[in-house]
């Protein structure tokens, strides 16, 4: 499965990862593993 576009965090990275929770497609700098969700859903916590 591949992510194609820009990462919808920094939109200076080719997007590498798509987060199940919010949808964003992420660059690798964006994207945590260990958690499965981008940065964004990590420093809202918002769910
Ligand atoms: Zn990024
Ligand atoms: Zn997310």
């Amino acid at each position: 499965m591949s992510v194609t576009g820009l990462c919808q965090v920094c939109e200076a990275a080719q997007a590498t990862h798509s987060c199940p929770r919010c949808g964003n497609a992420v660059c690798d700098d964006h994207w945590n593993g260990g958690a499965g969700a981008c940065a964004a859903c990590m420093q809202g916590r918002q769910q």
